[in-house]
């Protein structure tokens, strides 16, 4: 992207002016206002829970007519027509948990519109109130966003969006109103949950030319003037004897031989040449929708990129972790809300709703069936039979990649009769595909990761 994009502090004059006044991590002064009951002293254990791609839909945009149903068919697979109960389930199952802290790493509406902001925002409140301070920032779907429509009977209408400024007041309570300090040519931010650990939570979406181009951009970056704002964060977490762990909407390297492209941080060597300087590991990212942990190597330092499944799409992931100071280390596990209980526990009667487990991944497999089914039938290489066998198989294997669970799942895929085929098939891609998804045994498991976390010399 070459256009300029335009400064957030100058669109609004006052804006700039709050800006100017907290912006800079290299002064020193802390203007941080953590609040005193969910802070973690120094030395005290904490634990972080992670979500990303909610991509919630509020309820009060879709009558779940046949315009809705349409397009949630012809989507990427997100459970868009159980958004509420899910985003209900997620918040009620995270303030019952009351971990320290609660981070959002974007995407958290569908396509932007207000009104699934809004709502969100009005839930994402008891999480707060459990004792859980939440801190978000926007995906590339969140912000100015030309896509952003409602659904009512069979048509889709055009609804409103937000700009950098109604999201900066919309979650003010999530981030923003805590930051101890601000970017001042993104939506980054800073804060400081604990004496050992800080958050940058980092703005990589490019959404300042979406108005122009009709469409939200998928690739993201961190601007040249970001980079150096990260590096004074950095600087003054090491004079504090603090790690910084950073969160992206975009992921720090690539997950996936075959999906990189607009995936992967455009300019992912220049982060991970500044987050290696600063120690600044693991990194959180989503965006990609699957669950992966992936490492880099930069100034001779490792670096792992944790990337939390979507919570929209099945299995609906999320990620806890854990920091244990006297080990020094932090460990991170994969988790899945459970939206049967919360069904149970409101006395829902939707059968999809109490058996969501296996409601979710049927839905799900369909996408990945359906894409399968009908590349398959176009050619008459193969029977009915044949062509079914195929598309189960492949719906299994999108499953399992969503799912990170390649380990548990692999020995019964590569059993199947559609495996058999697809190997012995003539279209090398897809076979790639299926084999760099399934991986190998001595993969790492994309669901845990224990990392050391020693803090820098204070
Ligand atoms: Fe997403
Ligand atoms: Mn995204």
């Amino acid at each position: 992207m070459t256009g300029k994009r335009t400064g957030f502090g100058l669109a609004a004059a006052g804006a700039a002016l709050l800006l100017l006044g907290i912006a800079g991590c290299g002064g020193g002064t802390d203007f941080g206002s953590v609040s005193s009951e969910t802070a973690a002293a120094r030395g005290e254990n904490m634990t972080l829970a992670v979500a990303t791609d909610l991509h919630a839909l509020s309820g009060r945009l879709t009558d779940r007519g046949e315009a809705f149903e349409t397009y949630v068919r012809a989507g990427d697979g997100k459970q868009l027509n159980y958004s509420e109960e899910l985003i209900d389930a997620f918040t009620e199952q995270i303030a019952a948990e009351h971990p320290d802290v609660l981070i959002l790493s974007g995407d958290l509406t569908n396509n932007g519109e207000r009104k699934s902001h809004e709502d969100l925002a009005a839930k994402l409140h008891k999480v707060e109130q459990a004792g859980t301070s939440v801190y978000v920032i926007p995906g590339n779907h969140d912000l100015l966003n030309p896509w952003a429509r409602g659904f009512e009977g069979g048509r889709q209408y055009r609804t409103e969006s937000v700009t950098e400024q109604e999201f900066v007041e919309i979650y003010g309570e999530y981030g923003y109103d805590e930051a101890a300090s601000r970017d001042k040519a993104s939506l980054s931010y800073l804060v400081k949950p604990s004496g050992d650990l800080w958050l940058l939570m980092l703005d990589t979406s490019k959404y300042a030319d979406n108005a122009k181009l009709g469409h939200p951009e998928t690739d993201g970056e961190l601007k040249a003037s970001t980079l150096k704002w990260i590096a004074d964060c950095g600087r003054q977490a090491e004079e504090a004897g603090v790690r910084i762990i950073p969160v992206m909407h975009h992921n720090l390297t690539d997950h996936s031989e075959v999906v990189q492209e607009g995936f992967t941080l455009n300019n992912a060597a220049e982060a991970a040449d500044v987050f290696a300087q600063f120690r600044m590991t693991p990194s959180l990212s989503g965006h990609i929708h699957i669950q992966h942990i992936a490492q880099t190597e930069a100034n001779g330092r490792v670096l792992y990129d944790i990337v939390t499944g979507a919570q929209s799409v099945s299995p609906n992931r999320y990620g806890l972790l854990t920091y244990d100071a006297a080990a020094h280390t932090l460990n991170y596990e994969a988790r899945q809300t459970d939206v049967e209980g919360w069904a149970k526990r409101t006395g829902s009667t939707d059968p999809n709703l109490l058996h969501f487990r296996e409601y979710s991944r049927g839905f799900f497999a369909g996408f990945g069936y359906e894409m399968a089914f009908k590349r398959l039938i176009v050619d008459e290489t193969y029977t009915s039979e044949q062509v079914q066998a195929m598309a189960k198989t492949m719906a299994d294997v999108n499953v399992s990649y969503f799912a990170g669970t390649q380990r548990q799942d692999r020995a019964a895929i590569e059993a199947s009769e559609g495996y058999r085929l697809w190997m012995e098939s003539e279209d090398p891609f897809t076979k790639r595909y299926v084999q760099s998804i399934l991986g190998t045994e001595n993969e790492p498991d994309p669901l845990s990761l224990t990392t050391e976390f020693e803090l820098p010399p204070r």
